[in-house]
């Protein structure tokens, strides 16, 4: 039904170069100039779609408002990111749209998707495949939730007998560098859910993930003449080893899945002097993370007491929460997804991240549920990267009927 929309809108935006830079991620918000491109043509189609506070700002967060046909209703989000992703050439995306009869397809530039490797793939025989040309990623994540967005949008404004309440639309750049909500001003939403549309496969939701916390750890050591050393030096060096050393490895990203969390040393850098480390901490239960947050600083007062003279500094911050968490406070974020799917006849599924999403910064920012849902894009991040129609169809009338389900 929205099928001609949503492909014509996806090749639009799919050929804007918009690859964000992880160098460059921390000094430059967008990273990557091209990304304005992107945010300003979208800028354009929401005014011209007639949504209202239409406004773009100078970090590269586009958000509007389609308003409400009924009053009382609480406003909701939805959200995509508009950079794509450097593991690939993300760049220069010819898009290849593939009239799919089944089995392999083979790219212009001669590789293979495999139907054997992409168990989905086959599924969709007779239908519509998207694809590159073989030498770049496609970029359906995220411009799928894009095109996805806005054919949501664009139905809306030409349906305005549909009950709803205010819809708020935020376009965000640089998600791939983990830098996608650093410069955000969240006192800007009014949403009561914030609705991220960055998965993968049909029917999939994915309600929660990690909490997350960024644990800073300083070893101040007690420098000597080496000569005179005995007794007097004390070395950060061998404090910070002992205390890496100490981390549990049975909890470490390497050797855990599923519901596990980890903690994980990320960088370390200094001298015999003085050491600075960051440990990563992940747990989708927030007490676990607090209790690891907890043994870290144990730690630190044990090395202090194995290195007289030592001093050990553990500095903890909360970099994002388990959205699942928030979520369960106010149910009918993630209710309106799964009557969606009724309505629809969608089996949705569930899944969870081990990691973090966009989605999740705001729901630590606003303490409001922030759901991802999926695109219809497969093989993120490569070359092997495709897209069905169908799906993106789907997950077009999933958003709608979400919004819908905010009125019942
Ligand atoms: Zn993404």
């Amino acid at each position: 039904m929205f099928k001609e929309e949503i492909l014509e809108r996806f090749l639009r935006y799919a050929v804007v170069d918009t690859q964000s830079i992880e160098a460059l991620a921390d000094k430059k918000h967008p990273s990557f100039e091209g990304e304005w491109d992107l945010l300003r043509l979208l800028e354009k189609e929401l005014s011209e779609l007639g949504l209202t506070d239409v406004n773009l700002d100078e970090h590269g967060y586009l958000l509007a408002r389609l308003p409400a046909t009924a009053e009382g209703l609480p406003t909701i989000a939805f959200s995509s990111h508009v950079d794509t992703a450097d593991d690939v050439e993300g760049n220069h995306v010819k898009p290849v749209v593939n009239d799919y009869k089944g089995g392999d397809i083979v790219l212009k530039n001669g590789m293979v998707i495999e139907a054997a490797k992409n168990s989905e793939l086959p599924k969709y025989a007779g239908s519509k495949i998207i694809t590159s040309e073989g030498d770049t990623l496609l970029g359906c994540d995220d411009k799928g939730g894009i095109a996805e967005i806005m054919t949501a949008v664009s139905y809306l404004v030409k349906h305005p007998e549909i009950k709803h309440g205010e819809v708020e639309i935020l376009f965000s750049p640089d998600e791939e560098t983990g830098f996608g909500m650093d410069f955000f001003d969240a006192k800007r939403l009014r949403s009561k859910a914030f609705y991220t549309v960055d998965g993968g496969e049909r029917y999939y939701v994915e309600l929660e993930c990690f909490n997350a916390a960024t644990v800073k750890v300083h070893f101040s050591g007690v420098s000597f003449h080496l000569g005179a050393a005995r007794g007097r030096m004390v070395n950060a060096l061998t404090m910070a080893a002992a205390y890496i050393n100490a981390l549990p490895q049975a909890e470490s990203p390497e050797a855990t899945d599923g519901r596990y969390g980890y903690y994980c040393a990320q960088q370390a850098s200094g001298n015999a002097t003085d050491m600075d480390l960051t440990i990563y901490l992940r747990d989708f239960d927030y007490d676990n993370l607090l209790r690891k947050i907890d043994v870290l600083k144990s730690l630190g007062t044990a090395i202090e007491g194995l290195y007289i003279g030592g001093k050990v500094k553990v500095d903890a911050k909360i970099s994002y929460l388990n959205m699942g968490e928030v979520a369960k406070k106010s149910p009918k974020a993630v209710d309106a997804i799964f009557q969606a799917g009724k309505v629809l006849g969608q089996p949705l599924k569930t899944e969870i991240i081990r990691g973090g999403t966009d989605g999740s910064r705001i729901a630590e920012m606003l303490g409001i549920p922030c759901p991802n849902l999926y695109t219809g894009g497969h093989n993120y991040h490569s070359r092997f990267e495709w897209a069905a129609l169908d799906a993106m169809n789907d997950a077009t009338s999933l958003i709608i009927e979400i919004i819908k389900q905010w009125a019942v």
